[in-house]
């Protein structure tokens, strides 16, 4: 049995729907000489039971790489596409970014672009609309965008179109990994498919056709997209039947302040147990937790501090991992008395204090190991 394109969870058993006698393809449709070899086909219409992606079972049709838009230029299409790029142009400041549409026919949609303060690109599969596109002087390249290596020329793009298209793909994944990749850092994108929803809502089986593999509703579309690392910005039904979302790259968390506390860390762990022992005195750790273990390792602390103590038995008579310092229990502590303790376990650092004092008297200097620094615990008291 075939799984998702999208997520390669199985489907569920039974097709959602099953018709035969259906059209092999809406173009290349026949002339009088070709009507005995052309037939209807059963198409079996799926659900994926990990992502819910409604899918037909086949393979595309073997023009799928090309966008052949028959609907031509309606007012009303004209109007929509301008509306959806001044939308998108204000709102993102985009003007004067370089745009490339995905898909782009004889260039429809970029000869509209082209009247906005933008610099249009587009990408098409078949040569003969390319050179239809480039001869009504539009920047239009042949090639087609499916997987993760496709390079297109004159890239990187800041913004990428893709009009109805994206239903008709086998390898979506392929397709957004393709465009990703020829983005640049914060690239962003305007992405439109037929909606199932529209569909579900009308009972219109007729709006079935096998040159759209894949039947998109607002949530699948938004999980292959973020699947591919796109963050969604916006999601609309445009022109009553269009899923229509403006989606971005997912920025890269900045760890930046984690990696510097890594230098301060433990460069003023050391300045204090380095202190101590100058002065002959010792030192010891309290907390045989998972911070202790890597703030003693990480600031080479194994034969510069003692050992350090835990309450628990089972990590008693132990060692800290990387480091290799001797874990003891409060009690032996007692016998081999150390200078300073420092409490490596957040949250549990007053009731520590406590025993530390109760156990051991006020002598023993305690400092406390907080999120971004060492302190003294008199001086947090004060
Ligand atoms: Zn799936």
């Amino acid at each position: 049995m075939k799984k998702c394109i999208v997520c390669g969870a199985k489907f569920f058993e039974k097709p959602l729907l099953e018709f035969d006698d259906m059209p092999r393809s809406a173009q290349n449709i026949p002339n009088e000489s070709e009507l005995n070899q052309d037939t209807g086909m059963t198409l079996r219409l799926y659900q994926c039971r990990g992502c819910g992606l409604v899918q037909f079972d086949c393979d595309p049709v073997n023009y799928y790489k090309d966008v052949i838009r028959s609907g031509g230029f309606t007012t009303t299409m004209v109007n929509l596409r301008k509306s959806q790029y001044s939308h998108l142009i204000e709102k993102y400041h985009l003007e004067k970014r370089k745009f490339l549409e995905v898909g782009c026919g004889q260039g429809e949609f970029l000869s509209i672009l082209k009247e906005f303060p933008v610099e249009a690109y587009g990408i098409e599969n078949k040569q003969e609309l390319v050179d239809k596109a480039v001869s009504q002087g539009l920047n239009v390249f042949q090639g087609f965008v499916g997987d993760d290596k496709a390079v297109v020329q004159n890239g990187p793009y800041d913004v990428f179109l893709s009009f109805n298209f994206f239903e008709h793909q086998p390898d979506p994944n392929g397709m957004l990994q393709g465009i990703y990749n020829n983005l640049t850092d914060d690239g962003m994108g305007l992405i439109t498919v037929p909606s199932l929803e529209y569909i579900l809502e009308h009972n219109g089986y007729y709006e079935l056709i096998h040159d759209h593999l894949v039947y998109y509703t607002f949530d699948t579309l938004r999980f292959v997209l973020e699947k591919n690392g796109f963050e969604v910005l916006e999601e609309e039904m445009i022109n009553r039947d269009t899923l229509s979302m403006i989606v971005r790259k997912k920025a890269k968390i900045n760890v930046l302040k984690i990696q510097d506390s890594y230098g301060q860390i433990c460069k003023q762990v050391n300045d204090y147990v380095d202190g101590k022992r100058k002065e002959g005195k010792k030192v010891a750790f309290w907390g045989a937790s998972h911070q202790g273990f890597t703030l003693a390792a990480t600031a080479k602390l194994g034969g510069k501090i003692e050992y350090i103590i835990d309450s628990a038995p089972f990590k008693q008579g132990r060692f800290a991992p990387a480091s290799h310092i001797p874990i003891i229990s409060p009690e032996k502590a007692v016998s081999q008395m150390v200078d300073a303790i420092i409490i490596a376990a957040p949250g549990y650092t007053d009731e520590i204090a406590g025993i530390i004092q109760e156990k051991y008297g006020n002598e023993v200097e305690i400092a406390v190991m907080k999120t971004k620094e060492l302190e003294l615990y008199e001086d947090i008291k004060k």
